[in-house]
């Protein structure tokens, strides 16, 4: 927290606005709105619900498929279930660990060809703040004329060539868990293509009312829409974002000065100028042919000196709930997954205790 969040919320109750939307829904839309440079964001209860709502306005449904990202959170995906559709996995490339343009265009080609239609949309993620190869994507994703709907969830503040990510595709999806870059304790928000769009979502988190005295529906709404007083908080969080940006930022730096001269462990960087990851979380990959130390291992040894880490994402496609769903790609997500460790990066972190978890760090590996 920066501290103007409560003046914020205070406001909320002063005002007596503690119900689903109000003034403080709209400010905090027009803060985001400004940070990323685009218009129609619409605050939502989560960065799931933003997702699902997405692919609600793309008309997902039973029958059809979408592409997702295996190498990811299951917020990604579990929403394309919610809408009675199938999810396709596609593989990450290494350089960014994100959605593999050329596995894309395969598994698009292949859907077509085994089911007779195009997916009805595509999903990639911006994995630990790190943009993808988005160029790449729109590009394939325009060939076919499928819509992108971007997992931002993790990116907020991340940019390519300049302009910030959830702001490439149609739909462009943000959260504001309690984890992530700003919290509004629970929270997300979904970037709308135009001033229409952005209405007929904020239709569907409230319940799809239509305009009559009484309640009458003739769609399936939800209760998705941000209250007032958690984007109270979020108003607070707004005028802290870029000293967050900068401090995440800041300890990547450190790890990467304190650890790139150590053979066998690789710090995840922007593969090139036009990435600039918010590096919402600091990752490594150990060399199993240097290193004999497993993730876990190495893990469980921090853990031991109470520092807590994480193992990276474990792919959707080697989850058991999305085991029938078809898979395109090779094992590089797999690979990661097996090689990789999220370390402590929270804001609020001293350098200090970033000395502390490399020195862990190093006193804890073996060399084979
Ligand atoms: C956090 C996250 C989400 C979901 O956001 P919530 O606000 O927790 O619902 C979606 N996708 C990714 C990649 C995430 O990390």
């Amino acid at each position: 927290m920066g501290g103007t969040e409560q003046k914020y919320v205070a406001e909320a109750f002063e005002t007596n606005w503690i119900v689903p939307l109000g003034p403080l829904v709209n400010e905090f839309e027009h803060r985001l709105e400004k940070f990323l440079g685009t218009d129609h964001v619409v605050a939502l209860s989560a960065g799931t619900a933003a997702v699902h709502l997405a692919l609600v306005m793309l008309g997902v449904g039973k029958g059809d498929e979408v592409i997702c990202q295996s190498f990811t959170f299951s917020a990604s995906a579990n929403p394309i279930r919610y809408c009675g559709a199938e999810p396709v996995f596609v593989d990450s490339e290494s350089q960014t660990w994100n959605m593999d343009p050329e596995v894309l265009e395969t598994a698009i080609k292949e859907r077509k060809r085994i089911t007779g239609k195009y997916p009805k949309a595509i999903i990639p993620v911006y994995l630990y703040g790190m943009p993808a190869k988005i160029d790449e994507i729109m590009a394939v994703a325009a060939k076919y004329g499928i819509p992108v709907v971007e997992d931002s969830a993790e990116a907020l503040g991340s940019d390519y060539k300049g302009k910030k990510c959830g702001t490439f595709g149609k739909y462009g999806v943000l959260s504001f868990n309690g984890n992530k870059l700003i919290t509004t304790s629970g929270g997300g928000a979904l970037v709308c293509p135009s001033a229409e769009a952005a209405e007929r979502v904020k239709f569907f988190a409230t319940q799809a009312r239509e305009n009559r005295p009484y309640y009458y529906h003739e769609h399936i709404g939800y209760n998705y829409r941000l209250s007032n007083v958690s984007a109270g908080i979020g108003c607070g969080q707004m005028e802290v974002i870029e000293d967050h940006l900068a401090r995440r930022r800041e300890i990547h730096g450190l790890y990467v000065r304190a650890l790139s001269g150590i053979d066998g462990i690789e710090v995840h960087d922007n593969p090139s100028p036009d990435f600039n990851s918010n590096f919402w979380l600091t990752t490594i990959t150990l060399d199993p042919e240097v290193i004999s130390t497993t993730p876990d291992e190495l893990r469980l040894a921090l853990d031991a000196n109470n520092i807590e880490s994480r193992l990276l994402w474990r792919p959707m496609h080697i989850q058991p709930v999305y085991s029938d769903s078809p898979y395109y790609g090779g094992t590089v997500a797999e690979d990661l997954f097996a090689r990789g460790l999220c370390l402590p990066s929270g804001s609020s972190l001293s350098d200090a205790d970033i000395a502390r978890v490399v020195e862990t760090i190093l006193s804890s590996v073996k060399r084979r």
